[in-house]
């Protein structure tokens, strides 16, 4: 089994999510008491957010490119940065280490091509939503995405920052997520991404009308398998 370095704390409460994906994957496929050999680097969340509120990018690159060598030298084999967002700066982690960094974009547009699908809305902090680091990724994959507008762009944000990363879930972000995941629809969305770590935790696949990808599922599973396939 190989040792993953896991760069976390964005928020906390979905590097929860990951560690329990990754264990339980673990246990599943080798049984017994088995669980995953994992390092982490848990940053404080509050830090990041004031650097991209900000606009610096390059400040939090070098402190995750920090994070980052020292999971290496710990002895690190591969590198999940668990957060959509911070994957803005993933040229500056990648380029800080000899080891691979799993990329949740090409994780999660594996998934969406292995469903046969080839337009999906993307949900996700604003910089996830608009800043084409994500977008941009997808459609070399193949794959288009539909936002939401400016106004459900701004709500989509907010929820994540003042209440999905604070462990706070409520019936009316619930409603406000769907209505917004109508919408794509009816901009031809063939399923929806779940650009955004904390938003399994609010909504399940059973709740929406499309096909859901939620990329914190995705992207544990695909380190998961990183870890346990057999050279
Ligand atoms: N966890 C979120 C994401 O997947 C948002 C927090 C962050 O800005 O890193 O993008």
């Amino acid at each position: 089994m190989k040792t993953l370095g896991i760069i976390g704390g964005m928020s906390p409460e979905s590097t929860v999510s990951y560690y329990q994906i990754i264990n339980r994957e673990a246990n599943c496929r080798l049984g017994g008491n088995s669980s995953a050999d994992i390092l982490m680097h848990s940053v404080n969340f509050e830090t990041i957010a004031a650097m991209q509120r900000a606009g610096d990018w390059q400040g939090a690159g070098e402190m995750l490119a920090q994070s980052a060598r020292r999971l290496e030298n710990m002895g690190a084999q591969a590198l999940v940065l668990a957060t959509n967002t911070m994957h803005k700066v993933a040229p500056a982690i990648e380029a800080a280490v000899e080891i691979p960094l799993i990329h949740v974009v090409d994780a999660t547009a594996a998934a969406v091509g292995a469903a046969g699908l080839r337009k999906v809305a993307l949900l996700g902090t604003r910089f996830t939503m608009s800043d084409g680091f994500y977008t941009d990724r997808l459609r070399r994959s193949g794959i288009t995405t539909v936002v939401p507008s400016e106004s459900g762009q701004h709500e989509i944000h907010r929820v994540i920052f003042e209440e999905l990363c604070r462990n706070r879930f409520t019936e009316a972000a619930k409603r406000d997520y769907l209505r917004v995941i109508g919408e794509l629809q009816n901009e031809g969305a063939q399923g929806v991404i779940f650009g955004c770590t904390e938003i399994g935790l609010l909504l399940k696949p059973q709740d929406c009308p499309l096909p859901v990808f939620d990329s914190a599922e995705i992207h544990a599973l695909a380190a998961a398998e990183f870890a346990l396939h057999e050279d």
